[in-house]
């Protein structure tokens, strides 16, 4: 059984910043097989679902009416951080594109659905921490590697 962190959002939980989820079936594939750690940094770091989308700018994070919650994401990853290291967590699968979890590509910081590559500030935390993170839409190379 591998421990593996995942982006709360991906499991169905309607933590997104509209108040939504982004579920992907195939994460049954690891129920019973692994032990899943939800975590949403955006929630553990303060901030309220809804809430307006925010987007990376440089080595900070604004909301889309320009809002400075660099602290917010800052808490949230290392909150995430803390429960993967007390867990002993190797592995993170992540949600592709958010400031927060994004692994591989973000949002670029102007709010007009322009990506670029880049991580979100918790899956950059998690990596400098020598945890393997994987996005969701790298979900048969990361299956692939958990069932070695
Ligand atoms: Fe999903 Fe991560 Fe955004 Fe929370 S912070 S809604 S877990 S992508």
């Amino acid at each position: 059984m591998t421990k593996i962190v995942v982006s709360a959002c991906l499991l169905g939980c309607n933590c997104r910043y509209d108040g939504k989820n982004c579920y992907i079936r195939e994460i049954e594939e690891l129920k019973g097989k692994h032990t899943i750690i939800p975590v949403c940094p955006e929630q553990m770091g303060g901030l309220s679902t809804p809430r307006d989308p925010s987007e990376i700018n440089g080595d900070k994070v604004f909301s889309n009416k320009g809002k400075d919650v660099t602290e917010n994401y800052r808490r949230g990853a290392e909150m995430a951080l803390q429960i993967a290291k007390m867990n002993g967590v190797e592995y993170a699968l992540f949600k592709q594109k958010s400031p927060s979890c994004g692994k591989g590509k973000i949002y670029d910081g102007t709010f007009s659905s322009t990506v670029i590559d880049g991580l979100g500030m918790t899956s950059r935390m998690f990596i400098q921490n020598g945890i393997h993170v994987y996005a969701d839409t790298e979900f048969e190379e990361f299956k692939q590697q958990i069932d070695k």
